[in-house]
């Protein structure tokens, strides 16, 4: 027997016309190239849309056809992210920080018709220009409306663009199933990969972010989405932001630790999202300059393993909780979380910061389990480690343009290449990446433990650990330290006795591989760049 409910598609125009009409007065704020603050409503906002629609209409876009934007979080990119879908196109993200090889082939690969480009962009642009597809139409996102003389072959200027776009054809039918947006993976573990959101994953994701015990962003929430609307459509914030009615404020290209921070106390900012590397940076900027962030409420951690360390020093020196979040370009991407609330601890309890520095439980509506080589599930003791595999209506199938691929087999659970373990309440712990993982003499060593390890030891500012060939021991790990004090770095002998206290022996990395360095470089959306430290070891 049929349920007898309305059938109302999960599509992305009911977002846009909630905002629209029920937080039409909300605030939008985003930074300029130039660094003032530009103010706009949703409804503002919505109204730009529609003739963003019609002007994309005018220039031939279709259901299905891809429309890429290149830039940072603004409003006109915000505006693309409604317009885009809701014309039934597809919106595709491209990461401005990849290399022009890279850019020239996900742009190919996507076979995208428009490309809508920041000003401050093109040069970077222009580096992939040759390589790109003769055909494509170059739209310059400009705040000074002089986006047509950016350098870009037959560019149109967005503002001149939208001035005299037509209004849009009647609306466009929309079907949840349909293509709603397209995100490469960043590409940390081999050549980018698209993954197709559907307007109804993205509009189940954007209810699972409002989850209190998900992301947990709220109508009372000033929203600072540090994390690139180029990447995992800036984990789903814009959307959950309009739906529930929060103020979002987008920083621009001004992604320093200083200019966060300053933007953190300007606006009242209560929810900021990003990757740790991010708020180590605002750490030690509030440390230099100390700031007014008492309005954070939520500040997100994902991305990338959470230090312990950052969890305890943003709780202790500026009360702010950390909320720990778990995700992948393939989940759309909250998958686990964890914050101060969900353990039933006091934030500054020790045991909860513990807890907070693990992505915790799956959020609702997704499902995880580890498995081991065989493929056979394994045990949630809280010991047995395994690869992560999840399922649940906002993860990926397979990916855009492959017929099949490995990580989806036909059990229908998506194996994540994390390696985990599982509670026995169901949280989840990542020890380590399957390609991170080092390989002692038949045995596993976690990187992330061991960096988790040497950012306690009061010298040290950033820490990675990957693994050299080792003929003895198959693979040992090297310590890559940032000293906290580059006049007075901390000796190796100190920083392994410091280790020696929560590893084994066979775990430890030898003096000698204790490398101390200026910086550790990141990839293009911030996280540690292992492939490129073991490369560097490679090569001497
Ligand atoms: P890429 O795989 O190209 O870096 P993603 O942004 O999709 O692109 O990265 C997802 C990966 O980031 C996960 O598979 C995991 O290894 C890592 N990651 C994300 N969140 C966390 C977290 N909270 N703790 C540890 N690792 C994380």
């Amino acid at each position: 027997m049929h349920g007898r409910m309305m059938e109302q598609p999960l599509t992305l125009d009911a977002i846009l016309r909630r905002a629209r009409t029920v937080f039409g007065d909300r605030e939008v704020v985003s930074r300029r190239a130039d660094g003032a603050l530009h103010r706009t409503t949703y409804g503002q906002l919505a109204a730009r849309v529609d003739r963003l629609m019609g002007a994309l209409q005018a220039l031939g876009v279709r259901p299905g056809d891809r429309v890429a934007t290149f830039a940072w979080n603004g409003h006109r990119h915000l505006e693309l992210y409604f317009a885009v879908p809701c014309l039934g196109a597809v919106l595709h993200t491209v990461n401005v920080r990849l290399a022009p090889e890279q850019i020239a082939y996900i742009v190919q690969h996507a076979g995208d018709a428009v490309l809508c480009v920041d000003r401050a962009l093109v040069p970077a642009l222009l580096a992939a220009a040759p390589r790109l597809p003769a055909g494509l139409r170059y739209v310059v996102l400009d705040d000074d409306g002089r986006g047509a003389d950016a350098g870009l072959p037959g560019a149109l200027d967005y503002e001149a663009w939208l001035a005299q776009a037509p209004p849009p054809a009647a609306a466009v039918p929309l079907d949840e199933h349909q293509a709603a947006g397209l995100c490469y993976t960043s590409g940390t573990t081999g050549e980018p990969k698209g993954v197709l959101y559907s307007h109804r994953s993205t509009v189940l994701h954007a209810f699972g972010c409002g989850m209190v015990d998900s992301l947990g962003v709220a109508q009372r929430d000033t929203v600072l989405p540090v994390v690139p609307m180029f990447h995992v459509n800036a984990w789903g914030l814009p959307y959950a932001a309009a739906l529930v009615g929060a103020r979002l404020v987008l920083p621009g290209a001004h992604l320093g630790g200083d200019a966060l921070a300053g933007l953190i106390e300007a606006e009242r900012v209560t929810f900021a999202a990003g990757v740790p590397t991010v708020w180590n940076l605002v750490l030690q900027s509030l440390r230099r300059h100390p700031r007014d962030v008492s309005s954070l409420r939520r500040l997100v951690f994902g991305g990338a393993p959470t230090p312990r360390a950052l969890v305890e020093q943003w709780q202790h020196e500026f009360g702010v909780p950390v909320t720990h979040a778990w995700g992948m370009t393939e989940t759309s991407p909250v998958g686990a979380c964890t914050h101060a609330g969900s353990t039933g601890l006091a934030p500054d309890d020790p045991a909860d910061i513990t807890l907070r520095g693990r992505p915790g439980r799956p959020v609702p509506g997704l499902e995880a389990r580890i498995v081991g080589d065989d493929g056979r599930e394994l045990p949630w003791d809280g010991q047995t480690a395994g690869e992560l595999c999840v399922r649940g209506p906002w993860v990926a199938s397979g990916y855009f343009g492959h017929a099949t691929h490995e990580a989806f087999p036909a059990d229908g659970w998506f194996r994540t290449g994390d390696v985990a373990t599982i509670d026995p309440g169901g949280a989840i712990a990542i020890t380590d990446r399957k390609k991170d993982l080092i390989k002692s003499r038949g045995e596993w060593i976690s990187s992330t433990a061991l960096e988790n390890a040497a950012l306690l030891h009061p010298g040290v500012l950033e820490a990675a650990v990957v693994a050299r060939p080792d003929p003895l021991r198959d693979e040992a790990p090297v310590l890559f330290v940032v000293p906290r004090d580059a006049a007075a770095p901390p000796p190796p002998a100190d920083l392994v006795a410091h280790l020696a206290a929560s590893f084994p022996r066979w775990q430890l990395p030898r003096r000698e591989d204790v490398r101390l360095v200026d910086a550790i470089p990141k990839t293009s959306v911030g996280k540690i760049d292992k492939k490129l430290l073991r490369r560097r070891l490679r090569d001497g």
